[in-house]
């Protein structure tokens, strides 16, 4: 028999998402008519829009057709769309032959992190999206939890707290070092400053260590002060790239669309450009995007395409001021909880204090059948904090505000 891959077997219990179904399907078989309503998995709720709904059509009657259909195409993305993102995402300040399409940010990372290899030092912003972590054990760049540990031995966690403004202390970042960074952050919901990220990148080239920022939430904000892009800030091309998604700006999280840019200047210590093995890789092993995805993706791009999406995001960006005005009711004051995030991002990132993650979400569950997601699954720093997720039904979620002010902490 085989042996068990190593690096698999390394990972720590469950992934965060699927520990909260158990939890919450042993709630509903107990309480069969519970109406369990979740702000907690960061999944889109609204239908596709009819802009990107006309894209999808027409690439489908396109293949339909003798003269229109195609099989494979480009693994790197349609020429139309990589050009459509560099020009309107990008404002122009990447290629559109550094623009990867793919299925999605989440692969890309997964990607990533094997391109870069196993002796690759790992650093992560503490919270942090799991798939960081979990990719890099993956690839055996992160080690084992030692015993009695709360993290990997071979990751740098960085943390991000309220006392830090959920921007980490740079000094933590090791030479040579790939960095994990997202902004707006999931599940923090901060969004890092120009100024912040001037200091990143300047951190990022002197250590030479490699950014991998991701941008899957940029689409959300709402304040022009804040970059959209590590590319905003100068020098970013010779330290970093950025993968990012069509998910959480157009509702394709199961329709699978997302890019990532790496910029022609960055290089490996031998001085191989990154892009060349980029190139190499997902022209291996990735197929190219679904070509029907990349039509409805290159329609939320033009005109009517980016009202749709500011329409959209705006919508979510009101479910989180609902959610952030249920967490300053009396009950959570008298309770010093703490609220943060959620008005340039969709995720509102809430303190309880003196309680620990799982406890609340237990809580808010059994008291307010509302399903949340435990900080602490997001890492260490997590501890103590509940994830509430903006991605809902307005009747939905305003009848789980309705039930929080009813929840006694
Ligand atoms: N990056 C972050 C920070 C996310 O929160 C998510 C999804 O929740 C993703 C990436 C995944 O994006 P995609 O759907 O494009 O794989």
């Amino acid at each position: 028999m085989l042996n068990r891959n190593r690096n698999i077997a390394n990972l720590a219990s469950g992934y965060l998402f699927p520990e909260i179904s158990k939890r919450r399907a042993a709630y509903a078989k107990a309480h069969p008519d519970a109406r369990i309503i979740s702000l907690g998995i960061g999944n889109t709720t609204e239908p596709l829009t009819p802009r990107v709904v006309a894209g999808l059509r027409a690439e489908v009657d396109r293949l339909g057709t003798r003269e229109g259909y195609s099989g494979y195409g480009d693994e790197t993305g349609t020429t139309r769309l990589r050009e459509a993102i560099a020009r309107v995402l990008y404002g122009g300040i990447v290629a559109s032959d550094e623009v990867f399409v793919s299925d999605g940010a989440k692969c890309d990372i997964g990607r990533l992190q094997y391109l870069f290899g196993p002796e690759t030092k790992v650093a992560v912003q503490d919270p942090a999206y799991p798939v960081y972590v979990d990719g890099s054990v993956m690839v055996g760049a992160a080690g084992a939890v030692p015993p009695g540990g709360t993290g990997y031995a071979g990751i740098v966690y960085m943390p991000c707290t309220a006392e830090n403004g959920f921007f980490p202390d740079l000094a933590l970042i090791p030479a040579n070092s790939l960095v994990y960074f997202c902004s707006p952050n999931n599940p923090t919901g901060a969004v890092a400053t120009r100024e912040q990220l001037t200091r990143l990148v300047s951190v990022a080239r002197e250590r030479g260590s490699v950014i991998v920022y991701d941008s899957a939430y940029s689409a959300y904000i709402r304040d022009p002060a804040l970059p959209r892009s590590i590319f905003d800030i100068p020098g970013a091309r010779e330290c970093a790239v950025e993968v990012s998604s069509f998910s959480k700006p157009i509702g394709f999280t199961g329709v699978r669309l997302g890019w990532t840019v790496v910029p022609k200047e960055l290089r490996f210590a031998d001085g191989t450009p990154v892009i060349q093995d980029w190139t190499r890789l997902m022209t291996t092993i990735f197929n190219g995007a679904s070509n029907i995805a990349q039509a409805g993706g290159l329609a939320s791009l033009d005109e009517a395409g980016l009202a749709e999406t500011r329409a959209l995001t705006d919508f979510y960006l009101e479910n989180a001021a609902i959610i952030r005005e249920a967490l300053g009711g009396a009950n959570f004051r008298a309770a010093g909880v703490e609220v943060y995030g959620g008005d340039n991002a969709p995720y509102i990132w809430a303190r309880f204090p003196g309680k620990k993650s799982w406890e609340v979400f237990d809580s808010i569950l059994d008291t307010c059948r509302v399903v949340c997601t435990p900080g602490a699954g997001f890492g260490p720093a997590g501890e103590s904090f509940i994830r509430f997720s903006a991605f809902g039904h307005r009747d939905q979620v305003v009848e789980a505000c309705k039930r929080l002010a009813s929840l006694a902490l």
